[in-house]
């Protein structure tokens, strides 16, 4: 009993996704005796489910966070057929193997959707008590996450709040190299590969004449509709935010200047190609920056602002990339400021 009540103050001692599926994958791997336990995403692309493992522990050592970007878009479903007829049965879990060795799939079930499930990995059948207590563990996981994800989002468009961008950014930065030393261009700093990170901002161009026009409930539309098309546009292991307002900003990781470019303008473009119910046309302007490690999250965002500043006044609906404008000698690189100002 000790042993559960210590591990249920573990689970809910955070205030971070990754820290949760940590302590409880740990907890169902002590607890349940498991050789394995995996806690996997389930993403939609089409038609098609796919499973990425987020987090696992094997045996005695300790649970590790799997890198998203090694892990790709993870396996197809239908290498799942157990899994895959538990979720089109809405079953609360699904069960293979023998009494050698066992593997169980719990899906989170969170209303209609189950964007998560644990699998363990037995030696030797379930018991009924393990079963329990794996069922007791996902039950304060599902409440927690839910906790997590009401603080975390935007009530409007469920896209991830202004409060988790620093720790977001952070996370996105590990990886990125440190500054030029004097006299060294800062090219040579990059990785080989020239992928980078990037920071997009995302302003509706006249949006207030949308709310004229049509009211607010209408402008909401847009709004939810535009956060469905950037959830869609951008890759899993991207992160999408809503500021505020009709602002949205974007941090793409590891790719090139031409390849954010790219992703960025078909996200524009899908806009523009969209018709809104009632409404109509609505068109975005974006600015674009490289994120450096070394530059603070006000001073990136700043750049990011000043080629979106830059969009907005030579014509709207287009990207603007901050780095290139400066380049091109269309834009001045200014000393940071405390604040950052959208449109
Ligand atoms: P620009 O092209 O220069 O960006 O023009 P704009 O009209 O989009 O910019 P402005 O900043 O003048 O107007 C933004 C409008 O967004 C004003 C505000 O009423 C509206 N707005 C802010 N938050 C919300 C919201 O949650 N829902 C709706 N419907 N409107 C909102
Ligand atoms: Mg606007
Ligand atoms: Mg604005």
């Amino acid at each position: 009993m000790d042993s559960l009540l210590k591990h249920m103050v573990h689970m809910t001692g955070h205030r971070d996704h990754a820290m949760l599926d940590l302590s409880t994958i740990t907890a169902v791997q002590e607890l349940t005796g498991a050789a394995q336990t995996r806690i996997l995403s389930l993403g939609k692309s089409g038609s098609q489910t796919w499973v990425r493992a987020r987090a696992s522990i094997r045996g005695d050592h300790p649970a590790r966070v799997e890198d998203q970007l090694e892990a790709g878009r993870g396996e197809p479903l239908d290498l799942f057929p157990a899994l895959a007829e538990c979720l089109a049965s809405r079953a609360p879990r699904a069960e293979q193997g023998d009494s050698a060795q066992a593997t169980m799939w719990v899906p989170i079930w969170i209303g209609e959707q189950a964007a998560s499930c644990l699998e363990i990995v037995h030696s030797g059948a379930f018991t009924a008590e393990v079963v329990h207590t794996i069922d007791g563990i996902v039950g304060v996981y599902r409440n927690f996450h839910n906790l997590l994800d009401y603080s975390e989002r935007d009530s409007l468009t469920g896209l991830l709040n202004r409060k988790t961008f620093d720790d977001q950014l952070a996370r996105m930065l590990h990886a990125t190299p440190e500054p030029p030393l004097p006299g060294q261009p800062e090219r040579r700093q990059q990785p080989a590969t020239g992928q980078e990170q990037w920071l997009a901002v995302i302003d509706v161009d006249h949006f207030k004449l949308v709310n004229d026009r049509f009211g607010h409930l209408y402008g909401d539309e847009v709004l939810i509709l535009i956060a469905n098309m950037l959830q869609s546009s951008f890759r899993s292991h991207d992160r999408v935010f809503r500021f505020g307002g009709e602002e949205f900003v974007v941090l793409l990781r590891s790719t090139t200047a031409d390849n954010a470019c790219r992703i960025i303008d078909r996200f524009r473009k899908a806009v523009e190609a969209h018709v809104f119910p009632q409404v109509g046309k609505v068109t975005v302007s974006i600015g674009f920056t490289s994120i450096k490690a070394y530059e603070s999250p006000v001073v990136t965002l700043g750049h990011a602002d000043q080629a979106l500043y830059y969009a907005k006044t030579n014509g709207r609906n287009q990207v603007c990339h901050y780095d290139q404008l400066v380049a091109d000698g269309l834009l001045q690189t200014v000393a940071p400021t405390t604040t950052v100002e959208f449109f």
